[in-house]
């Protein structure tokens, strides 16, 4: 019998504001002293009233319009009640009949459509900490009031590779646009994963709720484990409870945290303390009916930066690079505009005709050059100080400059590799690097002539051994060549030579 997985996220993500949802205490994940950022607003003390943070909710509509969603003109928050230490008020401010965002999608790789049920705007709870020899918790409430982005998507997920690809992308336009920093390993990003198997008949399954995951790697396994364990429950006849589990990381194992037999009811109604949102389509400058709204849709529109999908489409038509070097170019934002900055000085050198044999292509292959250096050297090098790339003394013009030795011959792919090593640590030119420690290649036939000469004249038997038909100890000819020029010669060069004279 074969089933088919049928998987549905639900996404929650900290939004990256100077203060909190509906007070001025700041959002500031990285505060190590507990309740430091509260007041009686998050507190929940009576008598205080809530403010909505208006660039909260531009940024929620920011993710929504990058994920092709319909905005609602006129939404609200509500109230949901629970009772839980984590929550001073008694109730979280959240949205529940409508939400900011609706109907969206993205695309993946496959061109796939996952679609976007919703993104509501909500606020976060405090951070409990249960002590594992204590007969108490404490509780942190920092994080109490900072404001939250729920994304629910349909359940258009198949397996764990799809949830990957979607999670990682949603992270990463997520990062783009400034909404959220999103990184799961500080709770700023949590990923739930719900997984059900279909019927034999077509319809749907007891779907099971995953929580705790804190990466993208782990959602994924926890997906591929949790298909694999249904599978074998419904083949051995029993039934699929519907419950909550949780990820244990060590085991790689899914289990049962708790039943979900019945439901809550979490008594919704709207926020009295709080005015209705009304965000208008158009432009500032247009007239809307009924008052100023908090937002114009197209505002908002206008701001929206590159996406990563639209930067890698870009990459690849303006540079033509293989996708690995675009994918890390993509991922990697900072390494990716400063790689744009080499490429801008290269296309001007060649403007300017600084470029000996200009051939067809020589853009694409300078480009690969340069993405090739910074990908494997000036990468490893900045990792290695824990640098970005367009902090270190290394300019863009520097940068492009040596890429250009490079291509013109004028120094090897090693001694590239030690310009750029003493460019790291002292900010000289390459010129000046190349000078100094003698580097320079020497690719011309005339001053190259006589250490070729010599290499054939010296080995009788290798020189027979090429002729009678064995091309490969023409390398050892070129070694004799390096080895005698002190490592500046240029090899290309070499072997044209060398093939030259043993061809006669
Ligand atoms: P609940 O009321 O249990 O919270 P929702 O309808 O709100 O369920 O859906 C929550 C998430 O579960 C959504 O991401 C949705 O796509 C997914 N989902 C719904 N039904 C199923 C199912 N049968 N199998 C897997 N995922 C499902
Ligand atoms: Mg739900």
């Amino acid at each position: 019998m074969t089933y088919k997985p049928v998987i549905g996220l639900e996404i929650h993500a900290e939004l990256s504001t100077k203060t909190k949802m509906f007070c001025d205490s700041l959002n500031d994940p990285n505060e190590k002293h507990p309740n430091i950022n509260v007041c009686p607003i998050c507190m929940g003390h009576p008598g205080t009233l809530p403010v909505i943070n208006k660039e909260a909710v531009r940024k929620v509509v920011v993710a929504g319009l990058a994920l092709n969603c319909k905005i609602a003109e006129n939404t609200f928050f509500e109230r949901k009640n629970y009772f839980y230490p984590d929550l001073p008020k008694g109730y979280q401010i959240s949205q529940y009949q409508k939400p900011l965002c609706y109907e969206g999608y993205l695309e993946l790789i496959t061109k796939k459509k996952i679609r976007i049920t919703r993104i509501h705007l909500e606020e976060d709870a405090g951070r409990l900490y249960h002590l594992p020899d204590k007969d108490y918790s404490l509780v942190d409430y920092n994080r109490a009031g900072v404001p939250l982005m729920e994304l629910v998507t349909e359940p258009d997920f198949e397996n764990g590779q799809e949830v990957r690809e979607f999670s990682q992308e949603l992270q990463l336009i997520w990062k783009y646009l400034g909404v959220s920093d999103a990184n799961m390993e500080k709770g700023q990003m949590r990923v739930e994963v719900n997984i059900s198997l279909t019927n034999p008949d077509g319809s749907w399954g007891t779907k099971v709720e995953v929580k705790n995951i804190n990466s993208v790697k782990f959602a994924s396994d926890a997906v591929n484990y949790e298909i694999k364990r249904q599978i074998e429950l419904l083949e051995a006849g029993e039934r699929v409870k519907h419950e909550t589990r949780g990820w244990d990381e060590t085991k790689k194992v899914t289990f049962s945290q708790r039943s979900k037999e019945e439901a809550h009811d979490y008594r919704y109604f709207p926020e009295p303390d709080l005015p209705p949102i009304r965000i208008a389509n158009g432009r500032a400058s247009t007239t809307p009916v009924g008052g100023p709204p908090l937002f114009f849709i197209d505002d908002i529109r206008d701001q929206l930066f590159e996406l990563p999908q639209q930067r890698r489409d870009r990459f690849k038509k303006q540079y033509n690079l293989p996708d690995n070097d675009i994918d890390l170019f993509t991922v990697n934002k900072s390494l990716g505009d400063y790689f744009e900055h080499v490429a801008s000085e290269l296309l001007s050198f060649d403007k300017l005709g600084h470029l000996k044999r200009p051939d067809a292509g020589h853009q694409d292959k300078l480009f690969k050059l340069a993405s090739n250096y910074l990908i494997t050297e000036l990468r490893r090098m900045c990792e290695e100080v824990s640098a970005e790339s367009a902090d270190t003394k290394i300019t863009p013009e520097m940068f492009a400059d040596l890429v250009v030795r490079v291509f013109h011959g004028e120094i090897s792919s090693s001694g590239a590799q030690i310009v750029l090593k003493e460019m790291f640590s002292t900010g000289k030119n390459p010129g000046e690097i190349i000078r100094e420690k003698d580097l320079e290649q020497i690719s011309s036939v005339d001053e190259l002539s006589i250490a070729v000469k010599m290499a054939v004249a010296d080995n009788p038997k290798v020189v027979e051994e090429i002729r009678g038909g064995n091309d490969a100890p023409i390398k050892f000819l070129i070694g004799m060549v390096m080895k005698n020029t002190k490592g500046k010669a240029n090899p290309q060069v070499v072997e044209e030579m060398l093939k030259e004279i043993l061809k006669s």
